[in-house]
Order: structure tokens, then C-alpha cells, then sequence
């Protein structure tokens, strides 16, 4: 039975959601997380997470979990079919974490779920927020689960519940952008990879764009983009995307697809992370192409900045202020995510000869210059938005 009234009600229990649960109860801030799914989504979706994630998420007492439980690689390469035109090292970051973790989205919520069991928190699930109102003091949302509806009332309310936000709507908080034609493909597979378990590889190809990223297990994701995505790709579909993109010599056979999926590119972000004592965070807030694998790890970021903001308000008597400068920061912080996947997205998907020739060369250029070199890397890692992550 839900209380009928909490300090902080956070409406959906992802990875965003999970991980503002743990902080606010590390700091003991009353709180309840409500999520509509009785089970939890349980698929692989985002795959990696980043060195500044990881540093982020550290006061969490999870990173060492996620170390543990996923596969760290620390190359990262784009080929035109078998020609290397950038190779990007990892090994040298400025972090503890130097590498790129490859770990399915499911088993990351795992680590995150058994976190906040562990500090005796539990997800209410089964519960869907229907709507949010708000008072100056208060705010109100109206929730159903199969015992009926209920009220329940909080000091603030967290719209962790992704790209439908039902608390976005409610705010009345703009969420611009487009969505674009073309979607990606995304599958689990087992194969018999000829680069082997050591490198997150972007290929190239007239064909258009295969990224292969190992995983955990023996498995590797394979991402591409189609204009007519399947639901469900099937294992001809991703044999076909390798034989077509990946590696031009010896076929590689794809044996088993354990997951599989359809992804629609959107790019938006909201006008605002907060309208009065309703804020935003995750997917609710941010939503971009999967180039570069920064969505999960931006709202990673957005959970622990907003935790720390909540806590100095509620724990710590300061004005809620704060939680204006947590919307400036990570709002800035997604619009730059934002441009990054952007720019990655363009220019894996150049189609036409001229424009892929021109693009091959230019990155071989870009490839021989170590700061464009590590200014990328310290983009893709995160670790160039590390000013963003802090509460004021
Ligand atoms: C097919 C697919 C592939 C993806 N691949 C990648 C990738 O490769 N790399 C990457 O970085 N990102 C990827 N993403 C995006 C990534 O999964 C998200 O960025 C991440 O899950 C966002 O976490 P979140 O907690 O903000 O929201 P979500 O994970 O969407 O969680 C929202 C939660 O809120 C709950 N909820 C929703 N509405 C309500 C309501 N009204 N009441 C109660 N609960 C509610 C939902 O049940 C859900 O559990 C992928 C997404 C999909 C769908």
C-alpha cells in the first residue's frame, strides 16, 4: 500500500530512476519509486557506460559491480570494410575507469535494483502515475495499479519515465526536436567475430553503418542503421548487415540472435528541467541516436546531480534554487550530447560516393592529430562534461 504522501515521489524506476532511489536513500531522504511495469523492461537496449559515468555513479556504491559484471574494452575503431581510417585508445584516459564498459542495459538495472535492496528500498511496481498536479507547496499524482487508485502527495515528483513522460506532460514542458525516417537495428548475437573481444569497431560501408561492440558472455551487439527496420530484426537480417558492412573477408557466421530490436531516432531535449516542484531527468528530458551510447549515461548523470541537489534542499536546508542550477547544468549537458550524436550520426550515414570519400579522408586526417584525437575521446567518455556534474 502506498503512503499518502512522501518528500520525493519518483515516477519510474529505469536506470535514472533506480539510481535517485539509491542516493536518496543513502542520504535517508523519504522518498517512493513507482514503476508501471510489474517486472521491470529486462531487455539489452543501451550497452555501454562511460569512464564519467562510472565516476559519477561511484557514491552510489555500484560502479565496482558494474566493473565487475561487464566487459571493459579500451579500442575503439572505424573501418571501411577492412581499411582502418580512426583508431581511438581508451588506456590512457585521466580516470580510474579507462575504458569503455560494455554491459546490457538489464544487467546494469540489476546491479542498480540489487543496490537499493540491499539498503532496504524497494520499487512499488504495478503502479502507473496518471497524471500530476501541483500546488506552490505540493504537488499530486494521481496513481493506478490493480488495487484501484490513489492520491499520493510530495514534496517534489521526478519524471524518470522516459521518453513518454507522463510528468513532462503535466509540467507542461516542451520537448523539441525531430524524429528522423531512418531507425536502427539492434541485436545480441553469438558469432565467430574475426577482430575478436578486444575492440568496439564502426564500420563503414556503401551499404551504410554496422557497429559489432562485444559484450559480456561471448556475445556482441551489432547496431545499423535501416530506412525500413524490422521489429524483430531476425538472424538472416543481421547476417545480411554483416556480410554487406562488416569485414570484406571470410564470411563470419551469425549463430544465435539473443535480442533484438527496433530503435526510432528522435532528437530532443526539454525547454526546461523543471516547472515548480516537478523535475525531469533521464529520457523524460533528453532523447538522441544512439551514436556514441551517451542516452543511459547522460541520465545516469542527471539522477546523481539531481540526488545531490535534493539532498542539500532536504537534508540540508537550502533553498530550492538549487534545483534550478541542476536544470541549467544538465540541460547543457544534454544539448552538447545532443550535438555529439548528432555529428556522429551524420557522418556515419553519408550515402553519397563523393561525400563518403571525402568524409574517409578527412577522418584519416583527423586520426593523425592527437588533440582532435583526444578530444574526442574525452567527449565520448563523458569526461569533458565533468564541470556539468556537479550540483551548485
Ligand atoms: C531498443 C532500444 C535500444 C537502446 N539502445 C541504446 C544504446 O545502445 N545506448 C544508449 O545509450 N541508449 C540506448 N537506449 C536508450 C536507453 O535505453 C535509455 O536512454 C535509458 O533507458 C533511459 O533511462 P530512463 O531511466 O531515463 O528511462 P527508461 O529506461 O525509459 O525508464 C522509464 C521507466 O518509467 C516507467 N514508466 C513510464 N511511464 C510511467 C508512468 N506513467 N508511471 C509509472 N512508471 C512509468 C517505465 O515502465 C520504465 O521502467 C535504447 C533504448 C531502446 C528502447
Amino acid at each position: 500500500m502506498l503512503p499518502d504522501h512522501t518528500d520525493v515521489l519518483i515516477v519510474g524506476a529505469g536506470p535514472t530512476g533506480l539510481a535517485l532511489a539509491i542516493a536518496l536513500r543513502q542520504a535517508g531522504i523519504d522518498h517512493l519509486i513507482i514503476d508501471k511495469l510489474e517486472g521491470g523492461q529486462n531487455t539489452s537496449r543501451a550497452a555501454v557506460i562511460h569512464a564519467h559515468t562510472l565516476e559519477a555513479i561511484e557514491p552510489l556504491g555500484v560502479s565496482e559491480a558494474l566493473m565487475r559484471r561487464g566487459l571493459p574494452i579500451t579500442r575503439f575503431a572505424i573501418r571501411d570494410r577492412d581499411r582502418t581510417l580512426l583508431q581511438l585508445g581508451f588506456d590512457a584516459l585521466p580516470s580510474a575507469y579507462r575504458c569503455l564498459l560494455m554491459i546490457p542495459q538489464d544487467v546494469t538495472e540489476a546491479v542498480l535494483g540489487d543496490r537499493l535492496t540491499a539498503l532496504g528500498g524497494s520499487v512499488h511496481r504495478g503502479h502507473a502515475a496518471l497524471s500530476v498536479t501541483q500546488r506552490p507547496d505540493a504537488a499530486t499524482a494521481q496513481i493506478v495499479s490493480s488495487r484501484g487508485s490513489r492520491a499520493v502527495t510530495a514534496r517534489y515528483v521526478v519524471g524518470a519515465d522516459g521518453m513518454h513522460s507522463i510528468v513532462r506532460e503535466s509540467a507542461g514542458i516542451a520537448f523539441k526536436g525531430s524524429t528522423y525516417e531512418e531507425s536502427f537495428v539492434l541485436a545480441d548475437v553469438k558469432m565467430d567475430w574475426p577482430l575478436g573481444t578486444g575492440e568496439v569497431t564502426q564500420f563503414f560501408s556503401p551499404a551504410g553503418l554496422v557497429v559489432v561492440a562485444p559484450l559480456p558472455g561471448g556475445s556482441f551487439r551489432v547496431v545499423a542503421t535501416l530506412d525500413q527496420a524490422p521489429e524483430r530484426p531476425a538472424k538472416a537480417d543481421i547476417q545480411q548487415l554483416i556480410d554487406t558492412r562488416g569485414p570484406a573477408g571470410p564470411r563470419t557466421e551469425v549463430r544465435e540472435v539473443t535480442w533484438s530490436s527496433r530503435f526510432r531516432l528522435h532528437h530532443r531535449v526539454v525547454d526546461t528541467y523543471r516547472n515548480g516542484r516537478l523535475l525531469l531527468m533521464g529520457d523524460a528530458a533528453h532523447v538522441h541516436s544512439p551514436a556514441g551510447g551517451q542516452g543511459m549515461n547522460t541520465g545516469l548523470v542527471d539522477s546523481v546531480v539531481l540526488g545531490q541537489s535534493l539532498v542539500r534542499i532536504l537534508a540540508d536546508g537550502q533553498p530550492d534554487a538549487v534545483l534550478d542550477a541542476y536544470g541549467a547544468l544538465r540541460r547543457q549537458a544534454a544539448v552538447e550530447v545532443l550535438r555529439l550524436a548528432g555529428r556522429l550520426t551524420g557522418i556515419a550515414t553519408m550515402r553519397s560516393g563523393p561525400q563518403r570519400m571525402l568524409r574517409n579522408g578527412l577522418l584519416h586526417v583527423f586520426g593523425a592529430l592527437p588533440p582532435a584525437r583526444q578530444k574526442l575521446i574525452m567527449n565520448l567518455s563523458g569526461l569533458s562534461r565533468k564541470a556539468l556534474a556537479k550540483a551548485a
